[in-house]
């Protein structure tokens, strides 16, 4: 995977791994990589299309992505604190250059929507603290709907907190990019296999 525009190459001189940390990095990466082909291909098998996010969600309270990578120290402290569990270190996702830095990851789990803790645990002010209010007005990503990948149970509608997603003549999921915060809920939440028909792209 290419490390993310704008962001130079090199691991961010503030992520200092240990020996420990690299020989599990390197443990990850070398696990996600085959498991990421064989998903593409189980998917191709199946006739459904791979998702692959442009970008993947970051934790909320970020000024800019560039601005999240060059000042996240990889301290896990947002990770350990979050009580949905959503957040976990990254391996390929941001580009080895930021391996280690946290991402959502929503098919574990999602970010509820009134929840802020993340943000106000960061002591790098790579996350900046927010209120609940804040948050609900500061999206992290929109939902992208995959009708191809879709069995029209319409379970993504159901759990959408800000009621951004309804469905259409063919009871396929639409999604409003104006309502839609990027929780993460409606791609835990879909059922469909062996690839989600929803999923949120970073923003
Ligand atoms: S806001 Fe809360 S639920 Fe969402 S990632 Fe941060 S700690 Fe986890
Ligand atoms: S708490 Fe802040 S500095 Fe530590 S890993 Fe999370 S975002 Fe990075
Ligand atoms: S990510 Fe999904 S569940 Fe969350 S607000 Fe957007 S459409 Fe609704």
């Amino acid at each position: 995977m290419e490390p993310e525009e704008g962001l130079n190459q090199q691991q961010s001189p503030r992520v200092k791994l240990s020996r420990r940390s690299f020989l599990a990095l390197a443990g990850a990466v070398a696990l996600s990589v085959p498991l990421m082909k064989a998903e593409a291909v189980a998917a191709k098998a199946a006739g459904k299309k791979p998702i692959k996010p442009k970008h993947y969600v970051t934790p909320p309270g970020i000024k800019t992505r560039k601005h999240f990578h060059e000042h996240c120290t990889g301290c896990h402290l947002c990770v350990s604190k979050c009580p949905q569990k959503v957040l976990r270190p990254a391996t390929t996702q941001y580009g080895l250059a930021y391996a280690m830095q946290p991402v959502k990851d929503y098919d574990a789990s999602y970010c509820r929507a009134g929840c802020t803790r993340c943000t106000n645990v960061c002591p790098s002010g790579a996350l900046r603290p927010l209120t609940r209010d804040q948050k609900l007005h500061s999206p992290v990503g929109y939902a992208v709907a995959v009708h191809e990948n879709c069995m029209g149970c319409g379970e993504c509608a159901s759990v959408c907190p800000q009621k951004a997603i309804t469905m259409n003549k063919e009871w396929l999921p639409v999604v409003n990019h104006i309502l839609c915060i990027g929780c993460g809920a409606c791609q835990y939440a879909c059922p469909a296999r062996p690839v989600k028909a929803i999923y949120v792209e970073g923003i």
